[in-house]
């Protein structure tokens, strides 16, 4: 009997070894130990739409190409004089609305925020092991930027979930950009933190933008100063000093070109922004719960006004979910961050806002508000400082006011891992800074490197200079 019971036991040590020893072989099979997690990135707004056809061929519908656009400008030229010279601005907008209703028909949303043709994203990049732990890679996150960022939050999680599996790491970095921020919100609000390592974030939507609100509430009037200080503030940023266009813009402003287009623009806004709200503003980007959640929460009220029509029940329903994450932003990142989760708060200002806001110097991307996107940033407008007796909002021992006195980052929600670059507009990545970020082992904070402290310089497109 005890003979027996020792064969057995010895089969069944065997068997465990043998379960065991394979179990390993296993692990260190589908697992990476390259110490390198796999960055997916999660792009803005304007990424490629396709219309997928019956026979299975897609054709890009959006952004709409050159050709598409200067036909519909050409249209628009024979009643251009209208709204200059016209006694009222009533045809010339009503050809501006049936022309952007044609043009931006294949991308309309119903009465739901749902597509209305069999519109696809492009393609995420396919997940390969081998190229994940060099330093540029990115696992590229494709979606439909209309749609509501919860649902496409729920495909990012499947889409992580593949990374994970397929470079046999347990957690990935996640780094978003502009709309980005906000799917990356959604997605942190419905599944936290756990498979994420780092999250860093470049001018991020999160929070909102006051443009799309002041457009979707008609507070819209194109000021002249404005005008021109965006434009001066935007144009180098975008395309470097440019002697040519510096000049051109001094001349509109000067001749009084600038002003002449703005009282044109603003009398077309203020006799025509209804109709052109209700028959393309609403029924096309109202209806996009991606473009409602651009929505500040200062906003929200009234725009939720806007959409109070029954028929827009469901599509309220979907923007209210996002917004009850966006104003609890702050809670949700930190339970994230509680739970292990690093992260990186990246927010360029200095720039003028676009015109669309009237005569408004608070700081900007120039798309993005930069007090937003920072996730609460103090910000004197832009140009000045807090003034010479300004003291740091919230003293927690550390400085968190910007040396030249532009800004104080003691208000944002999170003031150790939150970098401010100034003079950078939308469109400029200070790649350095984000790569640092990135690959940093751990937690940075805006104490950890001189080269990388919380307030910067942006210079030459892409690089920066601590500020001093
Ligand atoms: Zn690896
Ligand atoms: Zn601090």
């Amino acid at each position: 009997m005890k003979a027996r019971m020792k064969q057995t036991l010895c089969v069944l040590l065997a068997l465990v070894i043998a379960f065991s020893a394979s179990a390993v072989c296993f692990a260190a099979d589908s697992g990476c130990d390259c110490g390198t997690a796999p960055v997916v990135f999660v792009d803005g707004i304007g990424g490629s739409l396709y219309l997928e056809k019956e026979d299975g061929s897609r054709e890009q519908v959006f952004p709409p190409d050159t050709d598409t656009i200067v036909k519909a400008v050409v249209k628009l030229l024979p009643v251009l004089p209208l709204l200059f010279f016209g006694p009222t601005t009533g045809v010339f907008e009503r050809s501006l609305t049936k022309l952007a209703c044609e043009l931006f028909e294949t991308i309309r949303c119903d009465e739901n925020g749902d597509s209305v043709y069999n519109i696809k994203p492009g393609s995420s990049n396919a997940v390969k092991k081998e190229n994940h732990y060099k330093e540029d890679y990115r696992y590229y996150f494709a979606y439909d930027w209309r749609l509501d960022p919860l649902e496409n939050a729920k495909k990012l999680d499947s889409y992580i979930d593949q990374v994970r599996s397929g470079t046999g790491h347990d957690k990935v970095v996640l780094e978003s950009y502009s709309e980005g921020g906000e799917v990356c919100l959604a997605y942190v609000g419905q599944f936290g933190g756990a498979k994420i390592e780092k999250y860093v974030t470049l001018c991020s939507a999160f929070q909102g933008l006051t443009v799309v609100g002041s457009i979707f509430t008609g507070k819209v009037n194109v000021d002249p100063n404005q005008t021109y200080y965006f434009l001066t503030s935007f144009l180098p940023t975008l395309m470097g000093e440019n002697k040519a266009l510096d000049g051109a813009v001094k001349f509109a402003k000067y001749s009084g070109l600038l002003s002449g287009l703005c009282f044109v623009i603003n009398r077309l806004i203020r006799n025509d922004f209804d109709n052109f709200y209700n028959d393309f503003a609403l029924p096309y980007f109202g209806q996009m719960p991606g473009i409602d959640d651009f929505v500040t929460q200062e906003d929200y009220a009234a725009v939720r006004e806007r959409l109070s029509d029954p028929k827009h029940k469901n599509l309220l329903e979907r923007v209210d979910r996002y917004h009850e994450i966006q104003a609890n932003a702050k809670q949700i990142l930190s339970e994230a961050v509680e739970g292990g989760m690093n992260i990186c708060i990246v927010s360029n200002y200095g720039c003028y806002a676009m015109p669309f806001v009237g005569y408004n110097p608070y700081q900007s991307d120039a798309l993005i508000d930069s007090a937003k996107s920072s996730g609460g940033a103090t910000m004197a407008p832009v140009g000045k400082t807090l003034g010479p007796n300004y003291v740091q909002r919230i003293a927690d021992g550390h400085n968190h006011v910007a040396p030249d006195g532009s800004a104080d980052a003691s208000t944002c929600l999170f003031p150790e891992y939150t970098w401010l670059v100034e003079g950078f507009c939308h469109w400029n990545r200070p790649d350095e800074l984000m790569n640092w970020l990135i690959r940093y082992n751990g937690q940075p904070t805006v104490f950890t490197d001189e080269r990388y402290p919380q307030f910067l310089i942006g210079h030459d497109q892409n690089m920066t200079a601590p500020m001093k």
